[in-house]
């Protein structure tokens, strides 16, 4: 149960003086939190830092004040002077002096009743806002405070400015955190002394208080010590559950694989070429994990042609070896489909029996399969999720391959994790995410990289086009034809709707077909399985040389000997797409290359993503620019303002953090794994303060 020492941060934000529901619905909006269905509560008010200040320091005197800046000036009130009754229109002024000069407080559609009562004649008071000269009278119009002298202390030199929401003033918003601020419970320190000490942090009311109640302009500013507390509390926590999560996980299996490689040696037997240095490194790590009686979880990164799927062949196969059942699975079916031609033969060869189960096995062909995953006569199977799915039940699986992760969510792992005994997992991906997002998006997993090509492989000369020399392009294609190259031609999307402008891939394999001939082919998302699969294999086996394709063909597909790529539309992928779909062609020993067909005229960033795939084949270079020109929400496929699933941490200033947040977490449970000592207990309120109490049940559960 929730410390009753926090029941004040949980409390709703109608508890709060002033605030009723229409109010507390509006803060709803500016909270930072994903509210989902739980209403807003003060702790989540307290955790809506301000974006900037507006400095109102500047007290010049009217005199000195230069046009347009927003100062404070302390004035004494000389009369009011309302609009005359004929011209409604015209401002109310208020005069008042200071002792270089008067100034004329201007005011529109403003009660007298009330301008009366806020600068009353005679008396000395303090107003801030942005001045205005005009004819060389100054003025300020509609001053943002305006004090009594004796209350000047209310007025906040260094204003915080908090996100806005329609209808929401931003005093309101102002006080209301303030007012959460002072229900802080005093907690004790989950910070090690020594990381507070070598980072500067405050305590974590005070890092809130500093920011909120800013004395310096920097305060309120991300990289200052105050936020990246904030920001590192938000990371341990998120830290210390993953660990948590992933301890348990281990806990769940603890069967060792072991294999003598007899299994291994045959598929290595069959294979035509050798390993790369970084394939045989990858592998070892993996036959380590197997072995050992914890459960793996670990990443294979590589970028596309790199060669993950032999790396997860080897790895099914020791996993065979072992007794056990290994599946792969795949985001789509063709990818399914491909995976098991490539593998199928090696496995064939090296005695493994091998099957498919996607959407579309049906009626015998099914049951055949559900029976032989269920008796343990299939040693590999490949599909989509099917694999998952209630009905299918494993004798024994062990191994679990994910194939490009990045198009699954985490339920799809969880609903692979409940098949057998929680089976080894190993998640291949092409995207090549930043170390940093590595850890937020896939948790506390181990990394493997394929660091470098196949030998024998050439660069892709890559060249941008524009879509008005379609027709010499059409030339130049039908030249490679003849000479025997294949091409595959990529359009973006199928009818995807009616208004768009966009090239339909039917209509640009009518016009190829009318001028290359029935040397083109079509495949496309919308095709009944077998009709693509005979579009593939038709390409594959060189009876169609152009292969007219949308994005289906992204990932994974792989025809060696295809060595040109045209992407139309260029400017409507996004960096990392684009690359995934270079990555078609290079796969053989020909040189290759990649057109890029654009409809122009180009906007700054459409321009800039054709310029980074046309400079660099370096998937980790693109993926940084990618970071840099659609900020770290989109390349994870969410498109959040800030962090994806963080509150206060940024990555483009904390991620230097997550690390040793992930080293400390990683000591802490090592030390204290049912966080009950001193510290334990204080990183305990760290998890309920943001939202990570499943990590505190598990912890329980134990
Ligand atoms: P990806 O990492 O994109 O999934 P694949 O596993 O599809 O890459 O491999 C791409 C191509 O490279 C395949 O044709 C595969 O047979 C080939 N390949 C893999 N490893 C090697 C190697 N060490 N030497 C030569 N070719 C290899
Ligand atoms: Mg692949």
């Amino acid at each position: 149960m929730r410390p009753s020492l926090l029941d004040p941060l949980f409390a709703p934000l109608t508890s709060l003086d002033g605030i009723g529901p229409r109010i507390a619905t509006l803060l709803a909006n500016v909270v930072p939190a994903d509210l989902g269905e739980r209403e807003a509560r003060i702790g989540d008010l307290v955790f809506t830092l301000p974006h900037s200040v507006i400095d109102r320091r500047a007290r010049p005197g009217i005199a000195h004040a230069p046009q347009g800046a927003i100062v404070t000036l302390d004035l004494r009130v000389d009369r009011h002077q309302p609009a005359p009754r004929a011209n409604r229109s015209a401002p109310y002024r208020v005069f008042a002096h200071d002792e270089t000069g008067e100034i004329a407080l201007t005011f529109f559609n403003a009660k007298q009743a009330w301008l009366e009562k806020l600068l009353p004649v005679g008396e000395n008071v303090v107003v801030s806002g942005r001045m205005e000269w005009f004819n060389g009278r100054p003025s300020m119009v509609h001053p943002d405070h305006v004090a009594l002298a004796a209350e000047a202390d209310a007025l906040p030199l260094l204003e915080p400015v908090y996100p806005l929401t329609a209808g929401l003033s931003p005093k309101i918003l102002r006080r209301a955190v303030g007012q959460a601020l002072d229900r802080l419970p005093a907690m004790p320190e989950w910070q090690m002394p020594d990381v507070m000490r070598a980072r500067g942090f405050p305590g974590f009311a005070n890092a809130l208080g500093i920011i909120h109640r800013p004395s310096e302009p920097q305060d309120v500013s991300p990289e200052g010590p105050a936020w990246a507390r904030l920001a590192y509390d938000e990371l341990l926590a998120g830290q210390v559950s993953l660990a948590l999560v992933r301890a348990r996980v281990r806990r769940m299996s603890g069967r060792p694989l072991r294999a003598e490689g007899r299994l291994e040696a045959r598929v290595r037997q069959a294979l035509p070429y050798a390993l790369t240095a970084s394939q045989e490194r990858s592998v070892a790590e993996i036959r380590a994990d197997l072995e050992s009686p914890e459960r793996m979880l670990r990443l294979l990164q590589g970028d596309v042609g790199s060669g993950k799927t032999v790396v997860a062949l080897l790895a099914m196969a020791h996993a065979v070896e072992a007794g056990g059942q290994a599946a792969l699975m795949a985001p789509t079916e063709i990818l399914a489909r491909q995976h098991l031609a490539t593998i199928a033969p090696i496995a064939e060869a090296a005695g493994l029996r091998a099957a498919i189960l996607t959407g579309r096995e049906k009626g015998r062909e099914r049951a055949g399969v559900l029976e032989g995953l269920a008796d343990g006569s299939i040693d590999v199977v490949v599909g989509t999720h099917a694999l998952f799915q209630e009905a299918v039940a494993y004798r024994n699986l062990a191994l679990a391959v994910v194939d490009e992760q990045h198009r699954f969510g985490v339920h799809q792992r969880l609903a692979m994790t409940a098949k057998g005994e929680a089976p080894d997992m190993l998640v291949m991906t092409a995207t090549p995410i930043p170390r940093t997002l590595v850890l937020t998006a896939f948790g506390d997993m181990d990394v493997s990289r394929l660091t470098e090509k196949p030998a024998g492989r050439r660069p892709i000369r890559t060249v941008t086009l524009p879509l008005d020399r379609l027709e010499e392009l059409v030339a130049r294609i039908a030249v490679a034809v003849a000479e025997g190259r294949k091409a595959y031609w990529i359009c973006p999307l199928v009818e995807e709707t009616e208004e768009t402008d966009l090239t339909a891939a039917e209509e640009r394999h009518a016009v190829l077909r009318s001028v290359l001939g029935d040397c083109v082919g079509l495949v496309h998302g919308r095709m009944k399985g077998a009709d693509k699969d005979a579009a593939m294999s038709a390409f594959k086996e060189g009876r169609t040389k152009v292969l007219v394709a949308t994005t289906v063909i992204e990932v994974g597909v792989d025809v060696p000997d295809a060595s040109l790529i045209v992407i139309e539309h260029a400017e409507h992928f996004g960096l990392s797409q684009l690359h995934q779909l270079r990555g078609r062609v290079g796969r053989g020993d020909q040189a290759s290359t990649c057109v890029l067909l654009y409809k122009g005229p180009l906007g700054e960033t459409a321009k800039r993503r054709l310029e980074v795939i046309r400079d660099t084949e370096d998937g980790f270079l693109i993926a940084e620019e990618d970071l840099k020109l659609r900020g770290e929400g989109e390349v994870l496929g969410t498109r959040q303002s800030g962090t994806p699933g963080f509150q206060l941490a940024r990555l483009e200033f904390h991620s230097d953090l997550l690390e040793v947040a992930r080293d400390d977490a990683r000591l802490l449970l090592s030390r204290d794994p049912d966080l009950a000592s001193e510290r334990g207990q204080a990183v305990r309120l760290l998890l309920y303060l943001f939202g990570r109490d499943e990590a505190v049940r598990l912890l329980r559960a134990g």
